[in-house]
């Protein structure tokens, strides 16, 4: 009875006809959505606009965490009205965005996003010589927004006032079997964004969905579309991924898929390195783990990490070439990020984090003098002393090396000495791969190259300061 009224007053019907037009009504008695996992901000956000006389729904990640019991980590809301009109009702509110225009509204950190039915693609669209859309911003129905999401399962909207579900695309029955169904033709709908290709990955890892055969089945054809995507929306696509607190999963599905190879330089090298694979899997573990106690993560400790094995592996080759150890690992660190960046926009701050965390660990090895004390002294010691038991753990270094920072950093003063007089030699962490020499020992006979060495030397005088410390 009530179910009917509720679907006359909308004018939806309980069938959905199969064209996207015409929402299935879900009551609470039928999806279960607890309400108490809504944030009241979200709630404050659609009746305000109910209230103006707009229609306000909440979309996407947080009606499918909802629907599947769990608290969504942040609340995404869409409206008829214009990001003018939303502007206008909340004192704390911004329209952003070029390309989509979006409003952020803040209610003290929180953040909402809320954004306008957007309209359906028009042909006229403009696209780049692939097919990508490249603008394409009218507003529309909201069948014509559900149409526009990427999943079934992401298309789907609450009214809290109402406790009712509106779902266009069959979504509720893809949650229920725990399938991931991409919205359309799955090879048109990726060629105008081949990010979603990405995003397959990582809702299939991080929900633990099967991938619908026709939504799997043209992704590894499909994957060199993504190197015409621009490197920045990359980035943060894979930044999401690496920080879904499936990391580990994502790119296990990642090298399922296929989508490893020519995808990104990174996950070349990362998916197909033997020996860096257990580095990885343990640095995706422990990111895992931090995200899932809502520890924040570092991105530049996370991209270090993927990376590490590839700076390994040239930096050994730069001093098997006559380069001074610590030269060389700049050397190498450059060689790294540079073919990163074409690709994949990492931006200045997680680089540099990458290059402290990197730079740090041959200053590891130096437990004598006054060294280790300056070490500790250095802003980042922490995540370059995290980023060296990872090392130990994966068996690349002595594991002595890392007990002996964990007792060095948790002593006291005399408990310092004490364990400096116990280690006056010095110990190569990198005896492996740093060609039997460690920064310490005699210039190789080779005459140094002097690109790496004085340029190097010069930007990066953190680890070159250790070198000239002793
Ligand atoms: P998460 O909980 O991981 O943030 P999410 O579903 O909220 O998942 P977002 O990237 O925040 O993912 O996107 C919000 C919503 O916007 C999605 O649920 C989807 O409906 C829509 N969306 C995002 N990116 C795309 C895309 N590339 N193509 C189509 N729809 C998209
Ligand atoms: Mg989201």
């Amino acid at each position: 009875m009530i179910q009917k009224l509720i679907r006359r007053i909308l004018g939806t019907k309980k069938k959905n006809t199969g064209d996207g037009t015409q929402p299935v009504v879900l009551t609470a008695a039928e999806h279960r959505i607890d309400p108490k996992l809504v944030s009241s901000n979200a709630i404050r956000v659609t009746s305000t606009l109910q209230q103006a006389g707009f229609k306000a729904f909440l979309v996407g990640g947080a009606v499918r965490d909802l629907l599947l019991g769990v608290k969504p980590k942040d609340f995404d809301i869409a409206t008829n009205a214009t990001p003018e009109q939303v502007k206008k009702l909340f004192r704390r509110a911004f329209i952003i965005g070029r390309r989509f225009q979006i409003v952020h509204v803040m209610f003290g950190q929180d953040l909402l996003e809320v954004t306008t039915f957007r309209g359906t693609a028009v042909d006229s669209a403009p696209k780049d010589e692939h097919g990508r859309v490249l603008r394409d911003n009218t507003f529309g129905e909201q069948h014509e927004d559900a149409l526009r999401r990427d999943f079934t399962i992401n298309a789907m909207y609450y009214d809290p006032a109402s406790q009712t579900v509106l779902d266009y695309h069959g979504g509720m029955t893809d949650i229920r079997n725990k399938t991931l169904r991409i919205i359309g033709v799955p090879e048109a709908r990726y060629r105008e964004d081949p990010v979603r290709l990405l995003r397959v990955v990582r809702f299939a890892a991080k929900l633990n969905f099967t991938i619908a055969e026709e939504t799997r089945a043209p992704i590894s054809v499909m994957a060199p579309l993504i190197n015409n995507v621009p490197a920045a929306r990359v980035f943060d696509e894979m930044l999401k991924l690496l920080l879904s607190g499936h990391a580990l999963a994502c790119l296990q599905q990642l090298r399922k898929e296929g989508l490893h190879h020519g995808l990104l330089p990174l996950l070349d090298v990362v998916l197909e390195q033997p020996l860096g694979e257990k580095f990885v899997r343990l640095a995706l573990e422990a990111t895992d783990a931090r995200v899932k106690q809502g520890k924040p993560v570092s991105p530049g400790f996370l991209f270090a990490s993927l990376l590490w094995h590839q700076v390994l592996e040239k930096w050994k080759a730069y001093q098997a070439a006559g380069e001074y150890p610590i030269p060389a690992l700049h050397l190498a660190a450059d060689d790294v990020l540079n073919t990163q960046t074409d690709k994949l926009a990492l931006q200045r701050k997680i680089a540099t984090d990458m290059r402290d965390i990197w730079a740090m660990q041959p200053r590891f090895d130096r437990r004598v003098g006054k060294t280790p004390y300056k070490l500790l002294e250095h802003q980042r010691l922490r995540a370059g002393y995290d980023f060296l038991l990872l090392r130990c753990e994966s068996g690349e270094i002595d594991r002595e090396i890392g007990d002996w920072w964990t007792d060095f950093i948790a002593a006291d003063g005399a408990g310092r000495e004490e364990l400096l007089a116990k280690k006056p030699a010095l110990k190569s962490t990198g005896k492996a791969i740093a060609g039997e020499t460690d920064d310490a020992a005699p210039a190789p006979a080779k005459k140094r190259r002097r690109r790496g060495g004085r340029n190097r030397n010069r930007q990066n005088n953190d680890a070159s300061s250790a070198d000239k410390s002793e």
